[in-house]
């Protein structure tokens, strides 16, 4: 029998998780080793010292001479400490979405990167408003005072906090002036940016709600079950404004008082201010948050404390799914039904299932959220998998928002070429005369400002890229994906029609429109561009917030989980457009965007009015969105899931190759269906075929699908293509990856 080896990586702690070393597997031992399993083993010369690593790779063949290669001495059994648990979870994601064991260990994991372990200072202004001044007039009055200490207080002045590598470098403070200072008793100079909590600056009034019997209902039942140990997935759905938050957190308080830790997984967009004051008036300081802004040192800090205990609950996207809590009682994921829970990078892994796995692995029952659940998790729910929990009103029997729509078709052929059809022109006209607000909003999805033709449908598209090229402001037509440019056609290249353009002009075209209607009318704008700042996104939500504008222009930025009681109208300027994506999703997206935008208007006193500009206004998916019917969407949606065999009736595994020379992408491709076929066990095969996106930046993309019923049919494919493309040398320029049930064409 031939010898079977494992790598084993010894200090997880470290930025190179590649460090492996290898052991054989004795025989007595095969079948209690796996991926992810704790071992022991002797490191060093001779007998060496007896260590623990995990193993990360098993393979038949020995990376050097197989007779120095000492076996593995045992299997760790009990091992329980919160790393074994999260590389049992970086197996677990291996396995289920491909790619690497150290790909999927870095995104587990913490990692401590060298550069970051020199701590951040900062310079902070110790003086009030008056006393600087005082200070700053004496100083300059001095002949020959410092210019470095006049530059650091004026500086200080302006922005009270300052980081030391920007007064040092930027300012060119010597480090003596900032010394000085400090020994004034003017500043102080932290050395690790202490975490500053959204609690220093609450303002606003915040009134603990008794819950009604609606979320009661709920809630009971989730701490009946838990209080008899059923530790299962539960998805609440509860329809906009139904108070899903006010029942987080009373099942949050319950679990923290078992003493156990929590996870609240939020779209990164939906981590505003606003939810965070929630939470920190409710738990104070226990709770943390994250955010993609967090770099890879910071990032590692907050999970350091999680590990401490010093903090309760962790609060943010995806990622925060990882926090290293020993003893994790509860995950509640909000908004589950949302694209960015899928990850994009390879582990393509999607945080609803990883979530439901990291709960099931630490016995802890996982909360998923919405008024739009994912037909993947209602169908689960509806099988018995998950629990069904359901809020069917909103708070204080505020009324769903009543909502029209109107067939953009009909707008043109009776004259009407604006962007706001005439419904919404008037319905804009009243609600801004009785002073109250109005959001419009834009899909982006297929509405990046791309130029297309009303006459014929015309697309114009990058030479590069296999992309629509967008407008921009300078009358230049660019491609996202490799700047290209070209100049703005007056007339379709395919029809010679004028009407090109116009309408698919994006947010800033919009406001141009509002604007030019209805004069003198306060705008804002959110937008990729207008959101690019640090705080931006919550400073434009803040200023709309406070009634500093009547009108907010947005993408779906705006649609998340905002809640705005002035705002009594909501726009939905072209709903459709996230229907003709060539993605099954389709319907089901414009569902949600839909029902999540109209969840925006009414949420205060006055009741609130949708209007639903179309050219589909016959689509199930938007008249169900209308009547915030989803119940009516679901039948329609999984008849047609499961007619055509999508997902959730049916996996999809997604191989992707690329290279460089179309024909050798074109015949790696080939050579991996031929393997499928040879398969033989009834997949069902769609391709290979041009990605939909065929190339970017002259790299062409072809994909296969392959469809089944089981799941782990397809994680064999994609198995045995990993260890066809080790063996294998042929069209090496060719590159393969895979993405299981895929949020997004490719
Ligand atoms: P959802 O997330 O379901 O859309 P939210 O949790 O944002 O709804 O709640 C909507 C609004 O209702 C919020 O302003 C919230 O403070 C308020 N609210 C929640 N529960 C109650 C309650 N029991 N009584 C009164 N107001 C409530
Ligand atoms: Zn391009
Ligand atoms: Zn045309």
């Amino acid at each position: 029998m031939s010898k079977i080896y494992a790598d084993i990586i010894i200090d997880i702690s470290h930025e190179k998780l590649d460090k492996t070393f290898q052991y054989e597997i004795p025989s007595e031992l095969a079948g209690e080793v796996f991926i992810g399993s704790r071992v022991e083993v002797s490191f060093g010369k001779g007998e060496g010292r007896r260590i623990t690593g995990y193993v990360v790779n098993i393979t038949e063949e020995p990376n050097w001479d197989p007779t120095k290669i000492k076996p593995i001495s045992k299997v760790v059994k009990d091992a329980n400490a919160i790393e074994d648990q999260l590389i049992a979870l970086a197996a677990w994601m291996k396995g289920h979405y491909g790619g690497t064991m150290n790909q999927a260990l870095k995104t587990v994991l913490p990692i401590k990167k060298k550069e970051n372990v020199l701590k951040k200072k900062e310079i902070t202004l110790l003086l009030d408003e008056k006393q600087a001044k005082d200070i700053f007039t004496d100083l300059i009055a001095r002949k020959n005072h410092s210019v470095a200490k006049e530059r650091l207080l004026s500086a200080l002045m302006e922005d009270k906090e300052l980081p030391w590598e920007a007064v040092t470098k930027k300012l060119n403070v010597p480090t003596s002036v900032i010394r000085d200072f400090e020994k004034a008793g003017y500043v102080r100079v932290t050395e690790k940016r202490a975490f500053r909590k959204p609690t220093d600056k609450l303002e606003g009034d915040w009134v603990q709600h008794t819950l009604n019997p609606m979320q009661q209902r709920v809630v009971d039942t989730f701490i009946n079950d838990y209080n008899q140990g059923i530790r299962k997935p539960y998805l609440l759905y509860g329809v906009t404004g139904s108070g899903k938050t006010e029942v987080y957190l009373e099942m949050i308080d319950h679990v923290l008082k078992e003493k156990k830790q929590v996870i609240v997984l939020i779209p990164e967009i939906s981590l505003t201010y606003q939810t965070l004051v929630r939470f920190y008036r409710r738990f104070g300081d226990v709770v943390s948050i994250m955010n993609s802004r967090l770099s890879p040192g910071e990032r590692f800090d907050q999970f350091e404390r999680a590990k401490k205990g010093d903090i309760q609950i962790m609060i943010g996207p995806r990622s925060a799914l990882f926090t290293p809590f020993p003893n994790l009682g509860l995950i509640v994921m909000d908004e589950e039904h949302d694209d960015s829970y899928k990850s994009e990078q390879i582990p393509r892994y999607h945080a609803r299932e990883t979530a439901v796995q990291r709960a099931a692995m630490a016995k802890a029952p996982i909360v998923l959220g919405s008024a739009t659940p994912s037909v993947e998790s209602f169908t689960r729910a509806k099988s018995g998998e998950y629990t069904l929990l359901t809020m069917e009103n909103r708070v204080e029997k505020r009324p769903l928002p009543s909502c029209e729509i109107v067939d953009l078709r009909k707008e043109l052929m009776d004259g009407n070429r604006s962007i706001l059809s005439r419904s919404l022109q008037q319905a804009m006209e009243a609600a801004l005369k009785r002073k109250e607000q109005v959001m419009l909003f834009i899909n982006r999805r297929g509405l990046m400002g791309f130029v297309s033709c009303r006459a014929c449908g015309h697309v114009i598209k990058c030479p590069h890229c296999d992309v629509s090229l967008s407008m921009h402001k300078n009358g230049k037509l660019t491609c996202h994906y490799c700047g290209y440019e070209t100049v703005y056609p007056k007339i379709c290249p395919d029809c010679g029609s004028k009407y090109i353009g116009g309408f698919r002009a994006g947010t800033e075209k919009i406001e141009e429109v509002v604007q030019e209607r209805f004069p003198g009318v306060r705008t804002l704008r959110m937008d990729a561009d207008t959101t690019k700042g640090k705080n931006s996104h919550q400073e434009i939500l803040n200023a709309f917030s406070n009634r500093e504008a009547d009108v907010l222009i947005g993408t779906q930025m705006i649609v998340k989980g905002h809640d705005f009681p002035g705002v009594t109208l909501m726009g939905i300027l072209a709903a459709d457009m996230s229907l003709n994506v060539s993605d099954y999703r389709g319907a089901e997206r414009t569902f949600q965007m839909i029902t999540q935008a109209a969840g925006r208007a009414g949420r205060g006193e006055i009741p609130g009015q949708v209007i639903i500009q179309t050219y589909q206004p016959q689509h199930y998916s938007i008249t169900t969105a209308a009547n915030q019917d989803y119940d009516s969407f679901y039948k329609m949606e999984s008849a047609y899931r499961t007619l055509m065999s999508y997902p959730p009736y049916c996996h999809m595994l997604s191989i992707q190759i690329t290279g460089e020379v179309e024909g050798e992408a074109d015949a790696k491709a080939k050579m991996l269906t031929d393997f499928i076929k040879k398969q033989d066990r009834g997949f069902l095969i769609f391709g290979p075929q041009d990605a939909g996106i065929a190339k970017i930046k002259d790299i062409y993309r072809k994909v296969i699908y392959v469809r089944d019923t089981d799941y782990n049919r397809l994680i064999k494919i994609k198995d045995g293509i990993e260890k066809l493309l080790l063996e294998s040398n042929e069209y090496r320029n060719a590159h393969v990856s895979f993405d299981f049930n895929p949020m997004n064409g490719f």
